[in-house]
């Protein structure tokens, strides 16, 4: 029996030739543009931008986004999607999918809920991988309970005044763009809208974080000053954001349980390797 990375899987029944193929460019990407760099970057605590644009060539960021914002999706099924991931746990350094893919959560809120303008002026650049978007949920007060969150945006003519900050936020060392939940209303679920803000905006300011792991991927927390920011920027309706977070969470859980499993698989065929490699007495 081989214990490879292929072999702990029993196959799909929902993969075709199609999942295949995109599963052997993926990894002659990875081989390729990834694996003789990986270990320096989890030294550097993060991924060079050139792999952005790299990652976009190759096809691996438009994957399932529409051909309009430069992104193709036809003939392309959640379970390409999933492939994706898998192949890129392959080299075992989750910081890699973590914020390569960054985009995977902090664009489709706008692609669902945003204005025209904002699709086409956010996403091409973001799928054609010259700019990198976060999502900013989470904060320092907590990130189970995205009711309660408490930056605040107020309106101020034609702009939000920002206060407030985000943590853990993925990819948010070098994020151009952050989708933002805001508090624009009252208490609860009902008083957050999601603002894209764009990261060299005066009065934003970021901090790297150390972490145990997925260390290519850069983390930050990040604080708001009374940045302005242009009302035209609001994802979806004002105090309608609460839906746009929750329905990313949905894509986002599936992808991270086919993580879990990629690596565990991973886990396997290094302990497998070692096992075989190593004599003892
Ligand atoms: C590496 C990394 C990357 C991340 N990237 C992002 C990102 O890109 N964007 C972003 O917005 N966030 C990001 N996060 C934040 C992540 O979403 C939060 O860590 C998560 O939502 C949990 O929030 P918290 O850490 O504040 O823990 P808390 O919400 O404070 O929870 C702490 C503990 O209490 C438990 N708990 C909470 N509420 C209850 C309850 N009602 N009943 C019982 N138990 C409860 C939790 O299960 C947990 O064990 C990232 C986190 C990490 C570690």
């Amino acid at each position: 029996m081989t214990h490879d990375f292929d072999a702990w899987r029993a196959r799909s029944p929902f993969y075709d030739e199609t999942h295949d193929q995109l599963a052997q460019s993926v990894r002659t990407f990875i081989e390729r543009e990834v694996e003789p760099y990986i270990d320096q970057w989890e030294a550097d605590r993060e991924l060079p931008r050139e792999l952005h644009k790299k990652a976009a060539e190759a096809g691996i960021l438009g994957l399932r986004y529409p051909e309009e914002y430069g992104g193709h999706s036809e003939g392309f099924d959640a379970f390409h999607g999933l492939v994706l991931t898998e192949e890129l746990a392959r080299p075992g350094a989750g910081g890699l999918g973590a914020s390569l893919m960054t985009h995977g959560i902090g664009l489709p809120p706008i692609l669902a809920m945003g204005s025209e303008e904002l699709k086409q002026r956010i996403a091409p650049p973001v799928l054609a991988g010259e700019k990198i978007i976060a999502l900013g949920i989470t904060e320092a007060s907590g990130g189970s309970d995205v009711a309660k969150l408490r930056t605040t945006a107020k309106r101020d003519g034609d702009d939000y005044i920002v206060n407030g900050g985000k943590m853990f936020i993925t990819s948010g060392m070098r994020a151009d763009y952050l989708t933002t939940a805001v508090r624009t209303g009252g208490d609860g679920a009902g008083g957050i809208s999601l603002l894209l803000i764009e990261m060299d905006r005066k009065g934003v300011s970021r901090t790297r974080l150390e972490k145990m792991g997925w260390h290519c991927s850069d983390t930050a927390s990040i604080h708001f000053d009374d940045v302005r920011v242009p009302a035209e920027n609001l994802i979806g309706p004002e105090n309608g954001g609460f839906m746009g977070i929750m329905r990313n969470f949905n894509s986002e859980r599936l992808g991270m349980a086919m993580g879990c499993c990629a690596f565990a698989r991973v886990c396997l065929r290094e302990a497998a390797d070692y096992a075989a490699q190593r004599e003892t007495f």
